[in-house]
């Protein structure tokens, strides 16, 4: 049996959803108890657990991925004068916590093949007021973290992950999330790990950061209504918390069906007009999304399409780009490959429930095409 008659969709939240219901209403009920709504002790079980996972000695949980680097930022330092590395093809946030530090992203093109941040094109946009470099272990695959922090070392600058798309994926054996100064994660509901609501978190081994960002994201606050600086509400919510300590225990296998499908794709998909990322040495994805691309993007998508198949983009606009970023008077062909990847990428359905079947008809319909 196939499944023509129905749509699969790039992304499906429901079943997953069905699956852990009882459970999680379950913790809900006991968050409610004990009205532990903001903060609390669902928060720091979640973030004692996630410490665990990512074999990290700290975490902080935040309400959401974007202010999770907007503090990682703070909590370096970096600000007003300062600039920072960020790649041109990723999601927008990650340059977001940048600017609203008040310092200024600098985009770097990606690799061709692997799609991610291109080690050898940092070194000449460094100036000396760069601060740092993110990393985007993008659609999940973890980037080359070896180069890209070669080159951090080597210019005395910190190495922040961004790891929102990247929960249990695995850079030499070791899962991300300790790599460098800092990792940000983000948990809102379509992410491999997501939230019944928003969230994030910043892992880190260092203690100095671990207290600086646990008062920033309290109104700059350790004694309630003393307030060393400027600080934000950026707590992360207790039903939050709890519902992300149930889904922790099951992300391992969730994680596996997805390298499962991914593995069909790739060992399944024979079709010439069909590119697939690269994986940099040593990089094990947890395949956040399966990205192709072809050169005629349009007529794919019709071809999906009308095989009852709904993909999604990501993303059609590099950030180097986008409007929010023209005062940065960067112009098309400045990042080719980035560039090449927004226009021609198509995202295949991805997601741990998706049955055997709708894999098969997938393939097949591409191999059609
Ligand atoms: C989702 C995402 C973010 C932002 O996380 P939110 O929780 O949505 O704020 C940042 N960077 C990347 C690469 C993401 O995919």
């Amino acid at each position: 049996m196939n499944s023509t008659s129905t749509t699969i969709n790039c992304l499906d939240l429901k079943k997953q959803h069905q699956q852990v219901k009882a459970e999680i209403f379950a913790a809900f009920e006991k968050v409610y108890e004990n009205t532990a709504f903001s903060g609390g002790p669902f928060v720091e079980e979640f973030e004692k657990a996630f410490c665990n996972y990512t074999q990290t000695k700290y975490c902080v949980g935040v309400n959401n991925g974007t202010s999770a680097l907007h503090l990682a930022m703070l909590a370096l330092g970096i600000g007003h004068g300062d600039e920072v590395i960020v790649p041109a093809n990723t999601f927008i946030a990650t340059a977001w916590g940048v600017s609203y530090s008040g310092a200024a992203p600098v985009f770097v093109d990606c690799d061709k093949d692997t799609w991610e941040i291109d080690a050898k094109k940092i070194e000449e946009k460094i100036t000396p007021k760069t601060k740092a470099i993110i990393g985007v272990h993008l659609y999940g695959m973890p980037f080359d973290v070896e180069a890209v922090k070669a080159i951090g070392d080597k210019h005395k600058l910190f190495l922040i992950e961004d790891a929102a798309q990247a929960q249990g994926a695995r850079y030499k054996n070791k899962t991300v999330g300790g790599f460098g100064e800092m990792a940000c994660f983000s948990f809102y509901p379509g992410k491999n790990l997501g939230a019944c609501g928003e969230g994030g978190g910043i892992t880190t081994n260092n203690e100095k950061y671990y207290k600086h960002l646990q008062s920033l994201r309290n109104h700059g606050s350790t004694v309630r209504y003393y307030h060393d600086e400027l600080g934000f509400n950026m707590r992360m919510g207790g039903l939050e918390g709890a519902s992300l300590t149930i889904k922790l225990k099951y992300l391992e296998g969730w994680n596996n069906r997805r390298r499962e499908i991914a593995k069909q794709y790739l060992s399944k998909i024979k079709n010439p007009k069909i590119k697939m990322q690269q994986q940099p040495v040593g990089a094990d994805s947890i395949y956040h999304l399966f990205v192709v691309t072809t050169e005629d993007k349009d007529a794919f998508l019709k071809h999906l399409q009308s095989n009852g198949i709904n993909p999604g983009f990501h993303y059609p606009v590099p950030c180097h780009l986008q409007k929010a970023y023209a005062h940065l008077n960067y112009k098309v062909g400045d990042c080719p490959n980035s560039e090449y990847l927004a226009a021609h990428c198509i995202s295949l359905p991805m997601y741990a429930e998706l049955g055997d079947e709708d894999v098969n008809h997938v393939i097949n319909i591409i191999n059609k095409y």
